[in-house]
């Protein structure tokens, strides 16, 4: 609390990220990176910008990465929006389209960005509760609201929702804008892009951070119908008409062109989710079904907090997360075949 603060910020609870440890012999399996790193041709890309133009601001609207990013997925640049990170694509999603009348509706367990935002625009809002589960049964968002946003597959439980489902969502929600949050939809999920030209009250959301491996650039983006875009644009040129430098510019455009790069990458880590997801099993750890690049567990006898505290001794940061109904799991990004090696092999010597 301080006095020279506005009340606003007097009352912000902000979003904790998970630890960025400095130490370097450690096997980070908290935040949900790619391991495999991105797009040697990304990197190229960058190193070739290190010069004097630099001093030049960059294009504000991105619009090479805008057509790149519209080609892929067989869309008009119009139906694009490009952010800082996908967090900021939200936090002006949040801003521009889900500030309503009417309650926003999000999951009560899910990425827990989304209460954060509601709090800094004065956004009223419901959470609905997954099921006993931790499924989320869109049945449960038939009611007055003023916009609905979810993860799929949802954070931090890795559980997908079938396209049909979200279809059934947008028909019934014709009023209000739905918000499908698809950061780890690359691993394994069927993209609800190819909805966009039916209705036009979706917005799909992804991000560069995490099948393509490049966190660190802070690239998001929206898809959505021209009209809900131009709404976004309107939100980011009363606030930062540059949130896109040159390097994440040329990054953004050469991660999406290396396809091979990509799908290599991605392929790797689901068959390494389906191997860890087999020896947890085995360890005694009830797995949630996931599509995600991380697994969300439960041990059946030990306690999730000290599995957590013991890895962090040895060298492992996995996340655990204090909050009702989840305090008993962990979630566990899936690394390289010798992190996950390793994380198992801790696992078995502390479950002896
Ligand atoms: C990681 C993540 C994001 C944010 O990604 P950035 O683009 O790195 O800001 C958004 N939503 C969910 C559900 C995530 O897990």
């Amino acid at each position: 609390m301080s006095k020279y603060w506005s009340s606003l910020v007097n009352q912000l609870q902000p979003y904790i990220p998970g630890e960025q440890p400095s130490m370097t012999n450690i096997t980070k399996l908290n935040t949900n990176e790619n391991p495999y790193g991105p797009s040697p041709l990304a990197l190229l890309a960058m190193k070739s910008l290190l010069n004097q133009d630099l001093r030049l601001y960059p294009p504000p609207s991105a619009d090479h990465l805008k057509e790149t990013v519209a080609r892929y997925y067989e869309l008009n640049a119009d139906q694009v929006f490009l952010g800082n990170g996908s967090d900021e694509v939200l936090a002006h999603i949040f801003n521009g389209l889900l500030k309503q009348s009417e309650p926003l509706l999000f999951p009560d367990i899910s990425y827990s960005f989304y209460p954060v935002f509601c709090k800094l625009y004065d956004i009223n809002f419901i959470k609905i509760p997954l099921t006993d589960d931790l499924s989320l049964d869109l049945k449960n968002y038939k009611r007055a609201n003023g916009g609905i946003i979810f993860p799929n597959p949802n954070a931090p439980t890795g559980r997908l929702l079938p396209l049909k489902a979200i279809e059934e969502l947008l028909k019934e929600n014709q009023h209000a804008v739905v918000v499908v949050d698809e950061a780890y939809i690359d691993f394994g999920g069927q993209s609800a892009v190819v909805l966009i030209n039916k209705y036009a009250n979706l917005i799909v959301v992804q991000t560069m951070s995490k099948a393509r491996s490049l966190a660190g650039m802070r690239i998001g983006y929206a898809l959505g119908s021209a009209e809900l875009i131009e709404g976004l644009e309107r939100v980011k040129n009363s606030f930062n008409s540059y949130p896109l430098g040159h390097l994440q510019i040329a990054a953004g455009i050469a991660a999406f062109e290396d396809k091979a790069h990509f799908d290599s990458t991605r392929q790797q880590v689901i068959s390494s989710r389906d191997w860890l997801s087999d020896q947890l099993k085995i360890l005694g750890f009830d797995v949630l079904p996931s599509a995600a690049n991380f697994l969300f567990v439960q041990h059946t006898h030990k306690s999730a907090e000290i599995i957590h505290d013991q890895l962090r001794d040895l060298g492992i940061i996995v996340r655990h997360f204090k909050q009702p109904r989840i305090e008993e799991f962990l979630r566990i990004t899936v690394g390289t075949d010798v992190q996950n090696r390793q994380l198992v092999s801790a696992l078995g010597g502390l479950l002896e």
